[in-house]
């Protein structure tokens, strides 16, 4: 039964790197959406414990409620019919049925907030975020501050030698960096073997690894 009548709905996409005050951009959102009486319901990925199992929390340490979830069809039970607005945070984790979710709810008349990182520590494009950039009718993409040189930062820099693609963590692993001071990390190559002997070691990557640009 579709309850909101005489609308459509849509999804606004935030899509940003780490510290870019994303996870603000969303609550500030949701807050005045609440504010404004409108029914609710907020989701985020199960893993994602950096600061709260369940709220979403931001950096800044603004909170709020939200159900923790990690097959994201749950998400199409766990809705309410007379929901208007659903948020999804940390999009980047789930799998690409994230892709129809949002538009199954967008398409039952749902305003759909999707906030997520869109690139890795790899600095490519994180899991269903490409996918989901273009489905949204809106999308805010914020940047953060380098920590280097204090130019605008699209890169999330992870701080330690972890190569799994996800790692949780907060200013202790990562922060963020411009395109000038981003360090990808790269597979070790029989050149790099020869350079390791030359004195740039897996355990020094600033010199292993070159800056880009
Ligand atoms: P995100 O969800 O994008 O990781 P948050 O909304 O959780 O970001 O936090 C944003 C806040 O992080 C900023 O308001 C600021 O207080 C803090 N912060 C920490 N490092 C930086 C940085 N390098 N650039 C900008 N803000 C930063």
């Amino acid at each position: 039964m579709q309850i909101v009548h005489g609308k459509t709905g849509w999804i606004e996409d935030i899509c940003c790197p780490m510290f870019s005050g994303k996870s603000e951009e969303l609550i500030k959102r949701l807050r005045r959406a609440q504010i404004a009486k409108r029914r609710v319901q907020i989701f985020k990925h199960g893993s994602d414990v950096r600061y709260d199992a369940t709220n979403i929390v931001s950096h800044s340490q603004q909170t709020i409620a939200s159900r923790a979830v990690t097959d994201v069809r749950r998400i199409l039970e766990l809705v309410d019919d007379r929901t208007e607005l659903v948020a999804i945070d940390e999009a980047q984790f789930f799998s690409n049925d994230i892709i129809d979710v949002t538009n199954t709810l967008a398409n039952r008349g749902k305003r759909v907030i999707v906030a997520g990182l869109e690139l890795d520590f790899m600095g490519v494009p994180f899991g269903p975020m490409p996918q989901l950039l273009c489905c949204a009718e809106y999308v805010t993409k914020q940047l953060a501050i380098c920590m280097t040189c204090g130019d605008p930062a699209n890169f999330s820099q992870r701080l330690t030698q972890a190569t799994e693609q996800v790692v949780v963590g907060a200013a202790d692993v990562y922060e963020a960096r411009c395109r000038l001071h981003f360090e990808p990390p790269c597979e070790e190559t029989p050149e790099d073997s020869d350079s390791h002997l030359a004195g740039s070691t897996k355990d020094n990557p600033g010199t292993h690894n070159q800056v880009r640009g």
